[in-house]
């Protein structure tokens, strides 16, 4: 039987219903088309869309060849790969008017190379329709196969971002076929193919770990290179995934963001509803900043 934690109140939320965004719904819907704005109901999305002109796509299909225990996204045989998807999402980014974009997806370990050339084609059509718009890859490991990032840093996207998700001690428990080093791997190979693209990674915090463990986790990303950091409170999506072991009160985010910014990140984002993709338009002028 497990046990669940009383939601803090620095964790309620009011969604903010009054904003209206049926017309962009609706073309997501038309063009096929994801946000993890919408399907996390990110309580981020005003703020986001109309104000920052920011959004996150999931490319690839709705369906994750892998079953992560943080993680809401289904999990079985994924969509057929459809190599229109690139110039819709090219064409959303135009109609919204974006600034940022961050393109993530779900992990395709049923392709050679991972959804690599779908996720550079995508980076590719965003740029020729929207040459102002920032651009924030997020992929999954790529099965950690060198080419297939090369195949992705050849794009050029703004940031390279890949989430560590958790510290080392929980990897094998939170995340599937991911493992903690191949991660760490994957963000210093991105720095080596070309040290001019910032690299970014993100922790949810309340799993379990320790702060020694989470500074453990930034020195891990430090000495591979990583500029850019996030950390986030972990949420439980339904009880079928993992509980929070801990609310991280707002002042300890605000000291984690301390320690970060001490150990030479450029930039680190931290409290509890910080997600990988908030504020990385701040990010992006950060890193450039450098
Ligand atoms: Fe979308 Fe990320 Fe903003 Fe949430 S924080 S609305 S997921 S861009
Ligand atoms: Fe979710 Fe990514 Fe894990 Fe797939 S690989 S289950 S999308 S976190």
């Amino acid at each position: 039987q497990q046990e669940y934690l009383r939601k803090p109140d620095w964790l309620k939320i009011k969604l903010n219903t009054n904003e209206n965004y049926t017309g962009l719904k609706k073309m997501m819907r038309e063009k096929k088309l994801h946000t993890v704005c919408e399907e996390a109901k990110c309580p981020n999305i005003h703020e986001c869309w109309a104000v920052r002109r920011t959004a996150t796509f999931m490319i690839l299909g709705e369906t994750c060849t892998r079953a992560c225990r943080f993680c809401a996204v289904n999990t079985g045989l994924p969509n057929e790969l459809d190599w229109q998807e690139p110039e819709r999402v090219a064409e959303s980014v135009e109609q919204m008017g974006l600034k940022h974009v961050v393109i993530t997806m779900v992990a395709r370990d049923d392709l050679k190379d991972g959804g690599a050339a779908v996720l550079a084609e995508t980076v590719r059509a965003i740029r020729r329709r929207n040459p102002f718009c920032s651009v924030e890859v997020l992929p999954s490991d790529l099965g950690g196969v060198r080419e297939n990032l090369q195949i992705v840093m050849d794009a050029k996207p703004d940031i390279l971002n890949h989430n560590i998700e958790t510290v080392r001690r929980l990897t094998k428990r939170v995340r599937a076929r991911a493992t903690y080093e191949r991660s760490l791997e994957f963000l210093r190979r991105a720095k080596e193919m070309n040290p001019n693209i910032p690299t970014k990674s993100s922790l949810m915090i309340g799993l379990g770990e320790t702060k020694e463990e989470i500074i453990e986790t930034m020195d891990d990303l430090r000495a591979n290179n990583v500029d850019i950091m996030t950390i986030g409170q972990y949420l439980q999506p339904t009880k079928k995934h993992l509980a929070v072991q801990k609310y991280w009160h707002p002042d300890e985010f605000a000291e984690l963001k301390e320690i970060a910014m001490s150990k030479g990140f450029s930039h680190c984002e931290s409290g509890p509803l910080v997600r990988s993709s908030y504020h990385a338009d701040e990010q992006v002028k950060a890193a450039n900043a450098q």
